[in-house]
């Protein structure tokens, strides 16, 4: 099954676009952010992003760098970083070589190798921490912190007229704080619901949900994929407002998926859980 539609889902603080089925393609957009996760086949959604986090290099995720690469230059956009797991940078960066020779043209993306445990300043405001992910290869999982400023709680309930004035003394007034905003899996196994904390606390969570159905947990552990199952397994832990499910095997028709979800679903997560298809 393939949908030939994108995925839109409006949460509190961005909109997430994408299409995601496994083995086929995956990518997402948060145009808020300036960001595409994943990049899939290099659908025209992303190529004006100015950063793409690739989890893995499976086709099906990252086939899509050179043409983004290409893409960019003939709509003459300046840069683009592609962020890739550290262990298949250079190998990225020998196959922009490879094209850059085949296409006659250079190009004008980077290519950035991300190791785990990295921190990379997206903006003012914004930074992605990168975690590992256990998948067949060398995958990143991505979470996005927003730093917010707050009144400082002693300074709450004084007048605005005050709290300027003590500014403009050059008294500091506000802290700031890091929020995880969301996390982001790519493919992985149930070793990342073992091994990570931070992947409960992300207000938005992306997670791979490949299987749903009876009789395929053998097959997810095998590919290094996550079944419905795991997810039910942990479900106390979740501390998320929202769980996104994303990369289904194209076995499954939307029906069947909707429905396992509902079917298999604990109560405690229920109302927080989307699946990433098209309506
Ligand atoms: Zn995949
Ligand atoms: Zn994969």
């Amino acid at each position: 099954m393939i949908d030939k539609e994108y995925f839109t889902l409006q949460t509190e603080h961005f909109t997430i676009e994408g299409r995601s089925r496994a083995g086929h393609e995956t990518w997402f957009r948060i145009r808020e952010l300036g960001v595409a996760l994943d990049i899939g086949r290099g659908p025209d959604p992303v190529i004006s992003m100015p950063h793409v986090f690739v989890t893995h290099a499976h086709l099906d995720h990252a086939a899509g760098i050179p043409f983004y690469a290409g893409q960019r230059k003939l709509q003459r956009l300046a840069g683009g970083s592609v962020y890739i797991p550290a262990e298949a940078a250079d190998d990225y960066r020998a196959l922009m070589k490879l094209h850059e020779k085949l296409e006659g043209t250079p190009y004008d993306i980077e290519i950035v190798g991300v190791g785990e445990g990295d921190v990379l300043r997206l903006d003012r405001t914004h930074r992605v921490r990168a975690h590992r992910a256990t998948h067949r290869v060398a995958a990143r999982a991505y979470e996005f912190l927003e730093t917010r400023h707050h009144l400082k709680p002693e300074l709450a309930g004084r007048e605005g007229a005050e709290i300027a004035a003590l500014r403009q003394r050059g008294v500091e007034v506000t802290v700031d704080t890091e929020h995880p905003i969301l996390f982001y899996t790519g493919d992985t196994d149930r070793g990342i619901l073992e091994q990570n904390e931070a992947i409960y606390k992300a207000e938005v969570l992306m997670i791979e949900c490949s299987f749903l159905a009876d009789g395929h947990q053998e097959r997810a552990a095998r590919y290094r994929h996550i079944h419905f199952d795991d997810i039910a397994e942990f479900a106390d832990r979740f501390e998320n407002q929202l769980i996104l499910l994303t990369h289904f095997s194209r076995r499954y028709s939307h029906e069947e998926i909707r429905a396992e979800v509902r079917r298999r679903c604990p109560s405690v997560l229920r109302g927080r859980i989307e699946v990433a298809l098209p309506v």
